[in-house]
């Protein structure tokens, strides 16, 4: 029997995941700030919860899925939240992407009520939630985890337990390094590409399959050479990220000398109000210190 479960946030991560949950069959019950992007659920076949204690009172596992660390805080511990609805038993699984340090906190207070946590961080971008086939790095109890699997499964494909309460959130932080600096590196070489008069169709498709080859060329490149800046994935989120990344390099006392550099390669971008746009957008940054401009307007 599979047990009645929860997802909190329907933005544009939370919609794909729990669309899969649906379609594998699973009781779910949703709760979104913003109630019209709850309607496509609704008539989906799930219920609608009037409040995050309502969902978290009705259902035995609770996925969450915020933008930043006080959106979980506002959904967890805010009038209304799931503390309010929880009960000993349940299970917490929280796939935002946060500080490590609040996450051990939150985890504290819902293990006062007799519940469990789960850090449980996603990624894949919009693709990867829509196709069920995100990468799921977590931290917490082994025994919770394969409480949860049935329902991971059906939202990811790698599912890792990397550590205790936190460490999934920590792994997802070496995630982000590793984004930002291949994106860098992408925006770099299409630039030079472009510069050099190369078709950049062609130029992907000769290094994407060798050593070159990454998930942001093959996925954003293809979105860069037509000056598409629809968002899989918003730069004020991936500045967060970046933000959590660096605050923990401080606490450890190491540097990031590339990760700082692209946070403040993405500042300058947020200042001229492209903040909304995806982060494959970094490459704006690149052209206005070139003088030349990759791609064309589809
Ligand atoms: P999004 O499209 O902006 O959606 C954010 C969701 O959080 C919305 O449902 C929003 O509700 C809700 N929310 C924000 N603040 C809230 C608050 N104070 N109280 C209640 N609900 C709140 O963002 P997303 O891209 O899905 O990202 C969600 C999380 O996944 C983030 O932590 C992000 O870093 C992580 N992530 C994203 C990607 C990606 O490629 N997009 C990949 C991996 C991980 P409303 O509808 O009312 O605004």
């Amino acid at each position: 029997m599979s047990e009645k479960i929860g997802f909190i946030g329907l933005g544009i991560m939370g919609r794909g995941m729990t669309h899969n949950l649906l379609k594998a069959g699973f009781d779910v019950t949703v709760w979104n700030r913003t109630i019209s992007r709850a309607v496509e659920f609704s008539n989906a076949g799930a219920y609608v919860a009037a409040t995050p204690a309502e969902l978290a009172a009705r259902c035995d596992i609770i996925f969450i899925c915020v933008s930043d660390t006080p959106d979980v805080e506002a959904v967890v511990s805010g009038p209304d939240g799931i503390l309010d609805g929880i009960s000993a038993g349940k299970l917490v699984v929280d796939h935002s992407t946060i500080s490590p340090k609040a996450t051990r906190e939150m985890a504290t207070r819902v293990h006062g009520r007799g519940a469990a946590w789960l850090d449980a961080p996603v990624s894949g971008g919009s693709e990867g939630a829509a196709k069920g086939t995100l990468s799921i790095m977590i931290g917490g109890e082994a025994e919770h985890i394969d409480r949860a699997r049935p329902y991971l499964e059906a939202m990811g494909k790698n599912i890792v337990h990397v550590g205790g309460q936190g460490a999934g959130q920590m792994v997802k932080l070496v995630n982000q390094i590793l984004v930002v600096v291949n994106m860098l590196a992408v925006s770099e070489a299409m630039l030079f590409a472009e510069a050099g008069g190369l078709d950049l169709a062609s130029t992907v498709k000769a290094v994407e399959k060798g050593a070159a080859g990454s998930w942001m060329l093959s996925m954003r490149g293809p979105q860069v050479m037509v000056r598409d800046w629809r968002p899989g994935f918003m730069i004020d989120l991936q500045q967060k990220d970046l933000r959590l990344a660096l605050e923990a390099a401080e606490e450890l006392g190491i540097p990031l000398i590339a990760t700082s550099m692209v946070s403040h390669l993405y500042r300058t971008l947020q200042k001229q109000g492209l903040g909304k746009e995806g982060n494959h957008a970094l490459i704006k940054a690149l052209e206005h210190l070139a003088g030349i401009e990759v791609g064309k307007a589809a």
